[in-house]
This record gives structure tokens, C-alpha cells and sequence, in this order.
């Protein structure tokens, strides 16, 4: 194999960083990518939030590697088609701008390339991770024992949790085996028992009441049929957030029926489990720190550089008994354990590192603002839509969908498409998800950007749909 030094002689760039001395050139390329991302970032209200379709730059690598002010223009190429989550009216999605700590941290784990596979492949990291997701378990109240393991994004936290519940209620391989959750509960549900397994038929999706949380009696009486049917339920899982309108299902009612039943309860609260770090909205989710697992997706409402997501346990050692391997060409673990032996990911980056810097940026007083300033924000477009004869779908968070007062599917298909669009060339983006047979306009007001005069050109436009829409 070629030294390092060979194959960065090869190239017009210093392709792997001096071991031995300060490259003055590889300190000017990182700046000026630096540069150009402010750059993109203050001029981010000057672009439409969904840019126009750009051209790509030339995609396969060419006979000569590159120089660097080249593979920054065609970084820049790229840059100019991306989606553009800091303008004030990219209020459509869970992906609001990114935490700029969160950002740093990113270029540097980049730059560390260490793995939180194993300890001595991440010494510090993994002990960072350890102790961050169990600070995080115990702030959401899953007591002193409790951790978890950050993942590539909440499906993955989900089907991790799942594996778990599956094994710790002693039904691997169970064809019969049962998740119930509500009928409003992630899609990702529905992939994580594929992957385990399960036919379509094991996913229970049970009825909502008119705000869109799982009915207690419902749960019950699946849960006492499923008994007197010998059907086994692996998990009970409650939505802390759910993704049209995040609504929270009433967790502390539904952890009493699995407690009488000794049947593990997942929260998925990729949207709102933050919540449960602040005090003026944690009761927005009381009865989080009743579950066994509990998903928390910290890239979305907080602005974390995505990939964050973490599964937390109250029994965190459940993840080692299920996902350990032994690692048998590693050195054994000194410390807390292989960050590999406790999920389904091996070799990861260590995302831990712009988690723990964004959270340290941000303080409690931080978290704090952010989650108030989008629930303010819901609020007060709630406000503005409420006298315009809608139907609105709202919840305790920070989301709002909505639809023409008592429209047919089709005049909400029709509507939504045209207001869309309106808003669109009004700079503004929202979402257009198909609910209860119906398509909405959604809002996602976690874009700290997003001021009460967007807003209030929000209402304004969606007024003009309505007053547009076709009888
Ligand atoms: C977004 C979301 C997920 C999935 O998270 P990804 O990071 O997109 O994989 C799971 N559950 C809920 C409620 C979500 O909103």
C-alpha cells in the first residue's frame, strides 16, 4: 500500500493532514469552505426556501484529482440546489436551521475520524457518549441507572427499541407477536417490524380521539383481546409528538395499562421529547420518564446537525445483552463498554460530539427558549388561522395542519395544491401531508427565524386560497 505522503503527492491538494507540521495551504482550504458556508447562510433569505432545480456539477471523480479552489467551486455548485433551512418561511418540515456549535463539532469529528465502535478506536468520545445519554435519560426522569446509545436518526432509535422489548418479553422469532400503537404513530414503526420479521398484521394501529392521541380504552380493550386471543404484545408504543400535528398521546394512562401487564412501553418521542428538558414544557409530555425506552430526536426541534437521535432506557444494559457480539478483534473494554456492543450500528460516527456542544452552546436557559420560542410561535399562527373557517389540527407542540372547513378529499387535494403553491411565491413553505383521508397544509414553526409579521403573511395568504378555492 502507498504511504500517505505518496498519495498526497499524487494530488494537487494535501489530500491527509500533515502529521508533523502546520500545512498553511490545508489551513486556507478550510477556511475558505468556512467562508462560503456563512456566506450561503446570510444570504439564505434571499433564496426561496426550495431552490429551483440546479445543475450538478461533473459527479465522477476525473483522471487528476482536483485543486481545492476548484472542488470548492463545485462545493458551491451543490450548495446553490440545496434545500434552505434558514430562511424565515422554511416552515415546512422537521429540519429547521442547524445549531451553529452543532456544526463546528461536526467539522471536527470529521476532522478526529474516530469510531465509536470500540473504546480505543474513541476513548474520549465514547465516554461522552456514555455520560451524555445517561444525563439526558436521567433529566427525562428514567432514573439514575438509566442510558441509551445515540443512532443514525429515530427509525433506527425505534427498531432498536423494539429488538429489545422483543427480546426482554421473550418472543424473538414469535411470528404472532404484537406492537400496538395508535393510528397517528410513525411510519418507521412499520419498517422496524418488517425488518424483525413480522407480517404487516403485527402492527396494531388503534383509533385516536379528535385530537389526534391514542384512546386509553382503545389500548385497553386491544390489549385485553389480544390476551384472550394467546396473542403475545411485544410492545405498547406512545407517541410523544406526532408527525402531522404533534399530538401526545396520554402517556401516564397508557404506562398504567402496560404496567398491570408487565408489557414494555417505547415513547417515541422523536418531536417532543425535548420538551421534557425544560420546565416551563415538560408537562406537555408528562408520564415520558414511565417508559422503558424512550426515542428523543434531537435534530429536529433543536437544530443538532443531523443525524441526532438517541434511544434511551431505564435498563440500559438490555441493549448489551441484545445487540453484544463480543467484539472478538478488539481489545476487551476498559471503561463503560464498546459503543458497538450496545446497538445495531458497528462502525459510527461519533455524533455525540456536536450533541454534547450544542447542548453546552445552548445552556438549559437555551433549550429552554428554543422549544418556547416554536410553541409560541404555533400558538400564535393558531391564532391568526382560527377565525378563517378551517379545520385545524393542531396539538401541544409546535405544529399546526389545517384544511377548508368540512372539504371533500378531492377539494382538499385541489386547495392544498394551489395554496401551496401561493405560499410557495410568497416565500413561504409549508407541507402538504394526506391525514384522515384528507390533504393538509402543515406548519412547522420550529424556525427560530420565522417572525409574527411571516406569520401573519401566512394567514393572509391562506385567507386568499379559501376565498380562491373552487366550490
Ligand atoms: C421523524 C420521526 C421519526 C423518525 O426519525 P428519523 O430520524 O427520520 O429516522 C420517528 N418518529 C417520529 C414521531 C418522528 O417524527
Amino acid at each position: 500500500m502507498a504511504p500517505a505522503a505518496q498519495i498526497a503527492s499524487l494530488l494537487p491538494v494535501p489530500a491527509f493532514p500533515d502529521p508533523a507540521s502546520l500545512d498553511p495551504a490545508l489551513g486556507a482550504f478550510l477556511h475558505q469552505a468556512s467562508d462560503q458556508l456563512c456566506q450561503w447562510w446570510a444570504t439564505a433569505s434571499e433564496r426561496s426556501p426550495l431552490p429551483p432545480l440546479s445543475v450538478l456539477p461533473e459527479v465522477a471523480p476525473g483522471p487528476q484529482g482536483l485543486a481545492p479552489a476548484q472542488l470548492l467551486a463545485e462545493l458551491q455548485q451543490v450548495m446553490e440546489g440545496a434545500y434552505n433551512p434558514c430562511h424565515p418561511g422554511a416552515l415546512a418540515h422537521l429540519d429547521p436551521p442547524p445549531l451553529t456549535a452543532s456544526v463546528v463539532a461536526e467539522l471536527v469529528c470529521a476532522g478526529l475520524n474516530n469510531n465509536l465502535l470500540a473504546e480505543e478506536l474513541a476513548p474520549s468520545l465514547s465516554r461522552l457518549e456514555r455520560q451524555l445519554t445517561g444525563w439526558m435519560a436521567a433529566a427525562l426522569g428514567l432514573g439514575a441507572g438509566a442510558g441509551g446509545v445515540l443512532a443514525s436518526g429515530g427509525s433506527l432509535s425505534n427498531l432498536m427499541a423494539l429488538v429489545v422489548a422483543r427480546q426482554r418479553a421473550g418472543l424473538a422469532g414469535h411470528q404472532g407477536a404484537q406492537v400496538l400503537c395508535s393510528v397517528d404513530a410513525h411510519v418507521s414503526l412499520g419498517k422496524a417490524l418488517a425488518v424483525m420479521g413480522l407480517p404487516p398484521s403485527a402492527l396494531r394501529p388503534l383509533p385516536v380521539d379528535g385530537a389526534g392521541r391514542l384512546r386509553p380504552a382503545a389500548l385497553a380493550e386491544a390489549l385485553e383481546a389480544a390476551r384472550g386471543q394467546g396473542q403475545p404484545v411485544l410492545a405498547v408504543v406512545a407517541t410523544a409528538g406526532t408527525t402531522v400535528r404533534g399530538a401526545v398521546d396520554p402517556l401516564a394512562a397508557i404506562a398504567a395499562l402496560c404496567r398491570a401487564q408487565g408489557i414494555w412501553l417505547h415513547i417515541d418521542g422523536a418531536i417532543g421529547a425535548v420538551c421534557g428538558l425544560t420546565q416551563g414544557h415538560r408537562q406537555r409530555v408528562a408520564g415520558l420518564e414511565l417508559a422503558d425506552s424512550i426515542t428523543v430526536n434531537p435534530q429536529k426541534l433543536l437544530g443538532i446537525t443531523k443525524t441526532s437521535s438517541l434511544l434511551l432506557l431505564a435498563e440500559p444494559e438490555r441493549l448489551g445483552a441484545c445487540f453484544g457480539t463480543g467484539l472478538p478483534y478488539m481489545e476487551a473494554s476498559w471503561g463503560g463498554g464498546h459503543g458497538g456492543e450496545w446497538g445495531l450500528q458497528g462502525s459510527r460516527a461519533a455524533e455525540v460530539l456536536k450533541l454534547w456542544l450544542g447542548l453546552r452552546q445552548l445552556g438549559l436557559a437555551g433549550i429552554e427558549a428554543v422549544v418556547d420560542g416554536a410553541i409560541g410561535r404555533r400558538r400564535y399562527l393558531q391564532r391568526q388561522l382560527e377565525p378563517l373557517g378551517l379545520d385545524l389540527c393542531g396539538g401541544p407542540l409546535h405544529m399546526l395542519a389545517f384544511a377548508p372547513a368540512g372539504a371533500s378529499p378531492s377539494q382538499a387535494e385541489a386547495w392544498s395544491a394551489q395554496a401551496r403553491q401561493r405560499l410557495l411565491d410568497g416565500q413561504l413553505m409549508l407541507s402538504r401531508p394526506l391525514y384522515g383521508g384528507r390533504h393538509h397544509l402543515k406548519a412547522v414553526l420550529g424556525n427560530p427565524h420565522t417572525t409574527a409579521t411571516h406569520l401573519d403573511q401566512l394567514a393572509d395568504l391562506v385567507a386568499q386560497s379559501l376565498r380562491n378555492q373552487q366550490p
